[in-house]
């Protein structure tokens, strides 16, 4: 049969289920989704059936079960009488789907995805597992952003999604984050953001780069805001492509608040933050039993104890035997690392930067705390880079080559 594709609104339409075993519920739900009148007639039924509350006529098929039906769906497990039930329906010009055998029904029902407002459906010929794996790799496909289902028209009212885009590694930001660039309008996105994915993005897409960097701020926080806020309220689709998690040291609550005083609606993604990522990529795990129980993340973009803005409680984080974590502080770190030894840290601590982490280029420098900035610093290791320091940085590295620049290991 070639066929004609068609999708019926089922609102307020009786349909007619003769059958109520493990096929039957399996129609029966997405029937009543689509809002249809569904009466199931079957001598027993699934729990699953009668928690939809459909009505159900206890008993055998009977000619008269057709009468006020816009479609019919036969799965018994009895193929007579699903062709009773067939000819029946034919008979009363109802189409009729034929579960156990799809070529003697008057009507199929296809692989379906739907996702966004949109439906996909699949039909297979008389191979309804090539439907379902088609279906299956759309479904893929549509996560991975792939696919251009960005609607034509533009949101009446439009949005923010702050997504976490992960350390950089394309693919390390989560499916609803790629699903949302995909359809996104415009994407306002920082330098540390996985800008690989902005390749795949049609023309018409509007990238506006922050080029946010620790020592060249392209676009100030404020005028970010702005542009969010700007481009929402002309009903755009809009999605701020963070680096790692939008809420660890991303200035996400910010975004969010700005979006929030303009009433502008505004979701947030979470990311793989680089504080977990770049330990994982160089082979560090922040907890290890009988090594670690705890792991503390901290900013090192201020000096250790200068100045009033510092409110990292460092004695307190020398004093503490969990590993730490910190970000942003190659700039700093002779001074974090003296600042930790004084405070009680043994100079001996294992420690280790990961610059890039996930990327191509990674680079990680293991040292012993009191050398560790020195380490990096003759490597050429800079920002941007993860800095560990605890005795988990040795678990999982049987090798002694402290100070040793190590290749990338990741992917
Ligand atoms: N929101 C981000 C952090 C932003 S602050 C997150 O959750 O990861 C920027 C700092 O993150 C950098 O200075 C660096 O310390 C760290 N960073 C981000 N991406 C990194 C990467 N791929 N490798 C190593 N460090 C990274």
């Amino acid at each position: 049969m070639t066929g004609f594709p068609l999708l019926l609104d089922l609102a307020g339409r009786r349909v007619l289920v003769v059958g109520g075993g493990a096929v039957a519920t399996r129609r029966v739900g997405p029937l009543v989704e689509a809002g249809a009148d569904v009466v199931v007639v079957s001598p027993s039924v699934t729990d699953e059936i009668l928690a939809l509350r459909v009505q159900v006529r206890p008993r055998g098929f009977e000619t008269s079960d057709v009468d006020g039906a816009w479609l019919v769906v036969a799965c018994t497990d009895s193929p007579d009488t699903n062709a009773a039930v067939a000819e029946v329906a034919a008979a009363a010009r109802i189409f009729c789907v034929r579960a156990d055998q799809a070529a003697s029904g008057s009507a199929r029902v296809p692989a379906v995805l739907q996702r966004d407002g949109l439906t996909v459906s699949v039909n297979g010929g008389d191979d309804p597992r090539r439907a379902t794996a088609l279906r299956n790799a759309i479904s893929v496909a549509l996560d991975l952003g792939e696919l251009p289902v960005r609607p034509s028209r533009s949101a009446v009212v439009g949005e923010v999604a702050l997504v976490g885009g992960g350390p950089g590694d394309p693919d390390l930001i989560t499916v609803r984050g790629r699903r949302l660039v995909a359809a996104a309008d415009v994407v306002v996105v920082d330098r540390l953001a996985p800008r690989g994915i902005l390749d795949e993005l049609p023309d018409d897409v509007e990238v506006i780069d922050c080029g946010k960097s620790a020592h060249r701020h392209n676009m100030t926080q404020g005028e970010i805001n702005a542009v969010l806020v700007e481009r929402a309220l002309a009903g755009k689709r809009v999605v701020r492509l963070k680096g790692g998690d939008p809420f660890i040291f991303g200035r996400g609550g910010e975004e969010w608040l700005a979006c929030v005083a303009a009433g502008v609606p505004v979701t947030v993604v979470p990311g793989i933050s680089s504080a977990l990522a770049a330990p994982a990529a160089a082979g560090i795990p922040l907890t290890h039993r009988g090594v670690a129980a705890d792991f503390t993340v901290v900013s090192g973009h201020l000096d250790p104890g200068r100045g009033p803005d510092d409110v990292v409680n460092w004695p307190g984080l020398a004093a503490i035997t969990g590993t730490l974590v910190l970000l942003m502080a190659m700039d700093r770190l002779e001074q974090i690392a003296a600042a930790l030894i004084e405070h009680g840290r043994a100079p001996q601590t294992p420690a280790a930067v990961v610059r890039r982490a996930t990327l191509p280029d990674q680079q990680v420098v293991r040292a012993p705390l009191d050398r560790i900035a020195k380490a990096a610093a003759e490597a050429g290791v800079g920002s941007p880079a993860v800095v560990v320091v605890g005795d988990v940085v040795g678990v999982l590295h049987l090798d002694s080559n402290d100070g040793l620049q190590e290749s990338n290991t990741w992917g």
